[in-house]
């Protein structure tokens, strides 16, 4: 088949989406996407702790079908720039005028040996989840995840729920490195210990060891956790394993099908200017296949969340329909949940901000989520960090018993519109029993007032 389409979208993800949603009724379109559902990545560890039903962590095809634009599950293995030709998997060609990459970024898995034997993997598709889950309803009995962020925790809480025996290991001295500084890992990590999760940190995986299937994690301390202590499972087409080694160590754009392509690409992904233009005419990037910068500081970030690739689509989208709009940069506002509490980050932690040449002041509040005196007041503590020159609030991370992430993004909001550590002193806010710490008391404001105290 040949078929000529106005604009063309590699990667069905919520770039790719969210492109649809926005220009699938506006011009001829097609989203190609191998997989034969677009996966909610952020649902799948609760899948695998049955929380949520496989099935519910699956977007709707219709997402991309109703918007007009056509869906082909297919996969684009290589691209004429000149010719404005895509070739599928299938063999099939598309022609387009304007041509988008959203092809989204796999699971770094770092090259140790013994990362090829049976049991490796990484924590990514929908193959990853049912692989994993296929294990764990087959009787596994140990996993040790590598990488203790988000992701990392996430899974190993699910996969603690579910039984199993769980190592977490990082080399990083703190969980959540990319989220929250040492003071709130640190409960997190209280929290990890608690329930039974063997956590090792400063410790970095050297080299697996097995026959077919991993046996041993190499430890560069001398520790060596032994798998083959464990029962042996069957998982999918019939691969014995005693233990599974899951990498969540972040990951790193997908690029196969530009290669040695002259597409400009940087460590981060493909580069893109705000309004998501590559260098090349008629050729765009978006979400974690493309590298842009923070918002802060200017410089090249890494930012593969959901919640940067959304904005990007719907910058491209705008621009794409001739409205000029720019992509600020990222703030990476992000959180997770560990056991009973809810952490989250935002803008820079306080060593990006060292790196950045900042000079920086923090200030600490803990109130609770109601008022004191009533029965379901949880913790609620907030970290803000603000350049010591400008007052400026460049960071801020919270911890409590209840979700974060509308204080995170009001955090991020005062990021985005400069604000200083003196508007948060003067914020409007309001207060109830259920909902809030007494009207004597507000987080921002008592974490702001802790700074100005410093300046004095
Ligand atoms: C377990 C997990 C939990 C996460 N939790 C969160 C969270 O809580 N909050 C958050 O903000 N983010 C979270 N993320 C990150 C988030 O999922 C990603 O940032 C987001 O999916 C990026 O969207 P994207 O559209 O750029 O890429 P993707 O969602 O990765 O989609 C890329 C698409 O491109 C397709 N593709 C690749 N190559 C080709 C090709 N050659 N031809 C055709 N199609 C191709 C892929 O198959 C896929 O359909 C999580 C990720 C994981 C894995």
């Amino acid at each position: 088949m040949r078929k000529n389409y106005d604009l063309v979208v590699v990667g069905g993800g919520p770039s790719g989406i969210t492109l649809a949603k926005r220009l699938g009724k506006k011009m001829t379109m097609a989203i190609v996407r191998p997989e034969e559902n677009s996966m909610i990545y952020c649902a799948m560890p609760y899948v695998i702790e049955n929380l949520i039903e496989e099935q519910k962590c699956f977007k709707s095809d219709s997402l991309v079908t109703d918007s007009g634009a056509e869906l082909l599950h297919d996969e684009a293995v290589k691209v004429d720039f000149d010719k404005k030709m895509l070739v599928l998997k299938s063999k099939d060609i598309l022609t387009y005028n304007k041509l988008v990459i959203a092809t989204g970024a796999k699971p770094l898995i770092p090259g140790i040996p013994g990362v090829h034997l049976n049991g490796v993997m990484g924590f990514k598709t929908q193959q990853d989840l049912e692989t994993i889950m296929a294990y764990v309803n087959n009787g596994l009995e140990k996993v040790v995840i590598v990488g203790a962020g988000a992701i990392g925790i996430e899974l190993a809480q699910a996969l603690k729920n579910k039984g199993l025996d769980v190592s977490l290991v990082d080399m990083a001295s703190h969980v959540l490195p990319n989220i929250v500084g040492n003071e709130f890992a640190r409960k997190a990590e209280e929290e990890l210990i608690r329930n039974n999760i063997d956590l090792l940190l400063n410790t970095r995986v050297e080299k697996l060891i097995g026959k077919n299937s991993v046996d041993e994690v190499h430890l560069d301390t001398g520790e060596v956790i032994y798998l083959s202590d464990y029962a042996p499972c069957i998982g999918h087409q019939n691969t014995t394993i005693k233990g599974l080694v899951v990498f969540a160590t972040g990951v790193v754009p997908e690029l196969g099908f530009i290669a040695n392509t002259p597409l400009k690409t940087g460590k981060q992904g493909i580069i893109v200017n705000e309004y998501m233009e590559t260098n090349l005419k008629d050729i765009y990037a978006v979400g974690d296949c493309a590298q842009f910068n923070s918002y802060i500081t200017g410089e090249v970030t890494g930012g593969k969340l959901a919640t940067n690739a959304v904005p990007m689509a719907r910058i491209l989208a705008d621009n794409l329909l001739g409205k000029k709009t720019i992509y600020k940069g990222f703030i990476n506002g992000a959180a997770t949940k560990v056991y009973n509490y809810f952490i989250g980050g935002t803008g820079l932690s306080v060593n990006e901000a060292l790196s950045a040449n900042f000079e920086v002041v923090k200030g600490y509040s803990q109130l609770t989520t109601q008022f004191p005196n009533m029965p379901g007041k949880k913790d609620l503590r907030m970290k803000l960090i603000a350049d010591k020159k400008t007052l400026k609030i460049i960071g801020g991370q919270v911890l409590s018993g209840e979700p974060v992430t509308s204080l995170i993004d009001l955090i991020s909001f005062a990021i985005q519109k400069q604000a200083t550590v003196s508007d948060f002193i003067e914020i409007s806010y309001a207060s109830q029993p259920y909902q809030s710490f007494y009207p004597a008391g507000n987080i921002f404001v008592a974490a702001a007032e802790q700074i100005m105290e410093q300046m004095q």
